[in-house]
């Protein structure tokens, strides 16, 4: 046991800012050449920032947690922290850009730079041998599929909103509000959820007959993901709209496993199946039950009942289909892994829009820009749960997400990154996940 004066002293040494560049620099050792190299549509004569400069700059803003543009101008533009960027970039950095620089140059970058910096990140993990141990069944990489509400206006705000009427209990009054929604792929590696892919939901334009939707959104992004991991093996995960033909179409050609909540009234014939034989000649294991090789169309599925007891004690039933083959060895495994999709929910949504990064907060009015910020939210994302996972110190002091963040903004506000620490960051280390 470690004394809590020698705890103190050893958070006292920490500099927290010059160790997230270190676990961000030993994963992803060429990210500042990716940042500096993304396609820049701005006129010559307005830049005078580097996109790099800008980009590390909206990354910090989010590991900081600072909500607004403007609370990072006030938290941020001082000559510390101003030479301390200047020294992770390996550049002279005189001043900080001013948000207005900022958003102008987000309102002309392509989302897809960023998504292709995230997708360097994503494959430069998966070559670690430290999270191969969270593959599904020794093989599977799990991915969580979830939307999310992420704007609503009262007005039109642009011509790709989604549309919806709205009607006031108590007046009867209608209106109609617009909205923008994401769907983002989640790989899950132990407690860490990492964006893979987002899917802005959003109208062609204003005159579509049928609006965007979550599964319409899916089947793009899936495609994307299959693009971009060609040869990845995958099981996918999603709540119970995923449990469709369609999307048991494209995991049979894609060559991806899936397992989904499943709801009796979603395909009657499985679920009458199900409880027909389960009761007959069910495979039982203490309180999980299954049924392999039910049919349905023209392919054969895999059906899972789990009885959990929750925190008040309550038992709750999971029901779940897949098609991977469920054996006494991965029952429960693969019901765990089923629950575990509430976790991009509960943690991984609500930790970005309550508590940590504020999704939900306008930086830019502009959709351009607002997809970008959004994105960079999903790279920072990235960038602290490797920080906060790996960093051994947190498993010696418990740290709230917030305290986390903020040890973070002390730490590039006050202690200076030197030559020397520039030096170390070319050293290799190790980094352990729990
Ligand atoms: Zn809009």
């Amino acid at each position: 046991m470690i004394k809590r004066k020698d705890k103190r002293k050893i958070e006292g040494n920490t500099n927290y800012f010059f160790e997230f560049i270190r676990i961000k620099d030993h994963f992803f050792k060429n990210m500042n050449s990716w940042l500096k190299k993304v396609a820049d549509h701005r006129h010559q004569s307005y830049k005078k920032y580097e996109p790099e400069v800008i980009l590390l700059l909206m990354i910090l803003k989010n590991v900081f947690s600072l909500k607004s543009m403007r609370s990072m101008t006030d938290e941020l533009n001082q000559d510390l922290v101003i030479d301390n960027l200047g020294k992770v970039l390996d550049i002279d950095l005189e001043e900080l850009p001013h948000y207005d620089t900022i958003n102008n140059f987000l309102k002309k970058l392509s989302p897809e730079e960023l998504g292709k910096i995230r997708t360097y990140m994503i494959k430069e993990l998966l070559k670690k041998r430290s999270l191969e141990h969270y593959r599904i069944n020794g093989k599977y990489w799990g991915i969580i599929f979830d939307g999310t509400g992420l704007f609503t206006f009262d007005e039109k705000h642009c011509e790709h909103c989604l549309r919806r009427k709205y009607t006031n209990n108590e007046t009867g009054e209608t209106k109609i509000i617009y909205m923008h929604h994401v769907l983002e792929a989640k790989l899950v590696v132990g407690d860490m959820v990492l964006s893979i892919g987002t899917e802005f939901i959003e109208n062609e334009s204003e005159d579509v007959e049928k609006q965007d939707c979550e599964l319409k959104a899916f089947y793009r992004l899936a495609e994307r993901i299959k693009k971009d991991y060609p040869r990845l093996p995958i099981c996918i995960l999603g709540d119970s709209i995923y449990a469709a033909e369609p999307v048991f179409q494209i995991c049979d050609n894609y060559k991806w496993k899936y397992l989904f909540r499943f709801k009796e009234g979603r395909i009657k014939s499985i679920a009458g199946e199900f409880s027909k034989i389960k009761t007959l000649e069910g495979k039982c294991e203490e309180e999980i039950t299954w049924v392999n090789e039910i049919s349905y169309n023209n392919r054969e599925v895999n059906v899972l009942e789990g009885v959990v007891e929750n925190k008040k004690g309550e038992k709750i039933t999971y029901l779940f289909i897949t098609n991977i083959r469920v054996t006494k060895r991965n029952a429960m495994i693969l019901l765990t892994i089923g629950r575990s999709r509430w976790k991009i929910e509960n943690e991984g949504f609500n930790n970005q829009k309550n508590i940590r990064y504020y999704i939900e907060h306008v930086n830019s009015h502009n959709y351009n820009a607002m997809k970008n910020h959004y994105l960079l939210t999903q790279i920072a994302d990235i960038l602290v749960q490797l920080f906060e996972n790996g960093l051994s110190i947190f498993r010696l002091v418990k740290k709230t997400a917030k305290e986390i963040s903020s040890k973070l903004l002390e730490a590039i506000r006050t202690r200076m990154i030197t030559d020397e620490d520039i030096l170390q960051l070319a050293k290799p280390i190790q980094v352990r996940f729990a």
